[in-house]
């Protein structure tokens, strides 16, 4: 398979076009945004490490009946995927308070979630991402109801089997972001990426976190901490 056009530049990602219209072939980069692209950098290593990562929570998820976009990874920082075409959602699940929730809601960082609550962005730089309950999506014609189900089954799916795997390593899956896409059967497709970028991952002893608010927080030990977590999730 060969590359052929650049579909889309991202933030993190390059997504090109390849020989076989229905694959495209997606280039994990190094860099790194936070705060709507606000702050910028370079985090040395982090394509391999989110492109391996992705490969083996994909694989995780194919194990235990969930299917994604992945096909197979080809080098350290490319993987084929199935084109799809995106649902512009990002669908956020938490089991622990952190990050824009506690900004929005003043509860305490770290505060265990007595479910696990899952929430819509709209993916939309321009607006800042804002929060979007299913009757927003629906009247937006974002997406359709049965849509919306079969996404929150695979989210809440796959939260638990990642939070499973990740015990077991002695690391919390505080939260993480999906997003799907549709195949051309109008099929909902998990797609994108799992990685440090989108999920956040502590330590369970000791709290320390092992992901992109490293870099967002200017916490330092950004590089040591990608690369942890990769060996310890990957052992
Ligand atoms: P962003 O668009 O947020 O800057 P990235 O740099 O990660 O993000 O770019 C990757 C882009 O590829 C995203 O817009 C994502 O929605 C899209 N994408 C991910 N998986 C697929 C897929 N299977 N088919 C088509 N587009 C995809
Ligand atoms: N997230 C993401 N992309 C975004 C926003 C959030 O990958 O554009 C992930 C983030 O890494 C975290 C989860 O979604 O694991 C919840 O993020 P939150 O809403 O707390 O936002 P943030 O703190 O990033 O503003």
């Amino acid at each position: 398979m060969n590359k052929t056009n650049q579909l889309y530049e991202g933030k993190a990602k390059i997504v090109y076009e390849t020989d076989e219209p229905d694959k495209l072939i997606v280039y994990f980069k190094d860099d790194a945004t936070a705060g709507n692209g606000e702050k910028r950098g370079i985090i040395a290593e982090k394509g391999i490490i989110n492109n391996r990562m992705s490969e083996f929570f994909f694989k995780l998820l194919k194990t235990n009946g969930i299917n994604s976009h992945f096909i197979e990874s080809i080098n350290d920082r490319e993987m084929v995927v199935r084109r799809l075409k995106m649902i512009p959602l990002e669908v956020i699940v938490r089991n622990v308070v952190a990050g824009s929730l506690v900004k929005r809601m003043g509860w305490d960082e770290g505060t265990p979630l007595k479910t696990p609550v899952l929430e819509y962005d709209y993916k939309n730089d321009k607006l800042g991402d804002p929060l979007l309950n299913r009757y927003h999506i629906m009247a937006l014609d974002i997406a359709r109801v049965y849509e919306l189900d079969e996404i929150e089954h695979i989210a809440f799916s796959a939260n638990q089997i990642m939070m499973s795997l990740l015990k077991s390593k002695n690391i919390m899956l505080i939260d993480f972001k999906l997003e799907f896409g549709l195949d051309d059967k109008g099929k909902v497709v998990l797609a994108d990426e799992i990685s440090p970028d989108n999920c956040r991952f502590w330590d369970m002893t000791t709290n320390e976190k092992l992901d992109k608010d490293r870099f967002r927080y200017d916490m330092g030990g950004v590089e040591e901490a990608y690369k942890e977590i990769l060996t310890r999730v990957t052992a």
